[in-house]
This record gives C-alpha cells, structure tokens and sequence, in this order.
C-alpha cells in the first residue's frame, strides 16, 4: 500500500474519486474531447446531464443526456435531486447529485461536461472529493464559429446567442484550475489525459 510510505492522514489521489469539470465555449469541443477521453480512460465515468433541450439526431438518451420535459425537470430540482442546474439559451440543464455523488464515494473518477457557471457550482457544493476545473477553448474565435456551423445544430440566431455567452463565458477562466487550447483533437485530449493522471498523483491529506 503506498499509505506504508506516508506519514499518518496522508495519502495519494486514486483510492477516492475526482470530479472532472470541463466547460467552455459552446463548440469549443467538449463533448468531442470527453468521448474520446471516456473510451481511453475506462477509470472515468460521464456524468449524464438532464435537459429540457430536444434531442440531436445523433445524440443517445442516457449517453448524451437524459432527455426530458419540463414537468420532470421541474420535479428533479423541487427533490433537490441536482447537483446544480441552469437556464442555457431557453433549456435547463442539470447535473443529476446521486450518481456523481455515488460514483466518487465508489472511488470512480467522473467527467462533468457543463457550462461556465455550473462548473464554479460544483466547485462551490461541497462535494467530498477533489473537484478539478479545467476551461477548453478552441484555438481562435473564428474556428469556433466554424465548428458550431459545421456541427449544423444551431440556427444563426441560436449560433449568434452562443457566441455572446462564450464572451462572458470566457471572462471566468481565471477562477479554473487548467487552460487546454483543443486545436488538434488528438493533442486536446492528450493534454487533458496528463492532468487526469498529474491529479490522481496528487500528495493530500485525508
Ligand atoms: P461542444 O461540446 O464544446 O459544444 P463539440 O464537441 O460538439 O463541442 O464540437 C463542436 C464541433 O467541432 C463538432 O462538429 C466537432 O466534430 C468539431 N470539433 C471538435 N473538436 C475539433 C477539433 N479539434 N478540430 C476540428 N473540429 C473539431
Ligand atoms: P448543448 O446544448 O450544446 O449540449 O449544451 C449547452 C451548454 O450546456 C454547454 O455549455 C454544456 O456544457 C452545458 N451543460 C450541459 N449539461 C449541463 C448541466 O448539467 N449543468 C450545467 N450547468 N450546464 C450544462
């Protein structure tokens, strides 16, 4: 045991789980890096969001998101069954507390995909772990405009809304632990599997 090797009370990341946070930029490509990161990484479990928002067609219920209507929305925020939730462009959005809060008490390292403001919430819930925040951003404004249109999800009007968030949204990346630029995939998922691991290293009292 490594615990044999340290002074009482102290020990190393990876017997206790760690909540992930990646946020960004809509288009910034969180969902794209998070994926791939998820199939190298068999430690880590995605925390599925609920939301009002409807469906992409190649989005899965209960991968993606728990696709739901605004009355079950509505009945997991009055049973204090989210973590944290919010308002995004006329959808709510929330983090399910039982299964992340079950999966880190299991030892699980989880991946949370949400927006800005949701990742400074989990920081600031108290969780019983570690919580590490990392901001991802694409190399330039215009490639982000570029992969929202590619993606093809967004009305212009939608993609125009997107973009005033992540100027605010962006404001906020000092309050985060890690920068990753995703200008290669490869490259942004390499670099966010070097803080997964730096972090499970970490020296920490218990
Ligand atoms: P987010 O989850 O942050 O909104 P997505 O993962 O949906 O972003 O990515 C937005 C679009 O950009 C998608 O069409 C995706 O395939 C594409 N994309 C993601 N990462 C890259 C990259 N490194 N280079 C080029 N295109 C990318
Ligand atoms: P999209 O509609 O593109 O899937 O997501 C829109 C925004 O909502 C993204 O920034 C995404 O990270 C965020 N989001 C997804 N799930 C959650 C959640 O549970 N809580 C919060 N606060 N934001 C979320």
């Amino acid at each position: 045991m490594v615990r044999d090797f340290l002074p009482e009370g102290w020990g190393v990341q990876g017997e206790r789980g760690i909540a992930f946070v990646v946020a960004g930029p809509s288009g910034a490509g969180k969902s794209s890096v998070i994926s791939e990161l998820l199939r190298r990484d068999r430690r880590l479990d995605f925390s599925v969001s609920a939301t009002t928002r409807p469906k992409r067609p190649d989005e899965v219920h209960g991968r993606d998101y728990y696709f739901v209507s605004q009355e079950e929305f509505d009945q997991l925020v009055s049973s204090g069954e989210l973590l944290e939730w919010t308002e995004y462009q006329g959808h709510r959005y929330g983090t399910p507390r039982r299964e992340v809060v079950n999966r880190l008490a299991q030892g699980k390292d989880v991946l949370l995909n949400v927006e800005v403001q949701g990742a400074l919430a989990i920081a600031r819930a108290g969780l019983p772990c570690p919580v590490v925040l990392v901001f991802l951003v694409p190399p330039s404004w215009e490639e982000l405009v570029a992969r929202i249109r590619a993606r093809g999800t967004e009305s212009d009007e939608a993609l125009r809304e997107r973009l005033l968030i992540a100027r605010e949204e962006v404001r906020h990346i000092p309050e985060f632990h890690y920068l990753v630029v995703n200008d290669r995939l490869e490259n942004a998922v390499r670099e966010l599997e070097a803080i997964v691991m730096a972090e499970r290293r970490r020296i920490t009292r218990w």
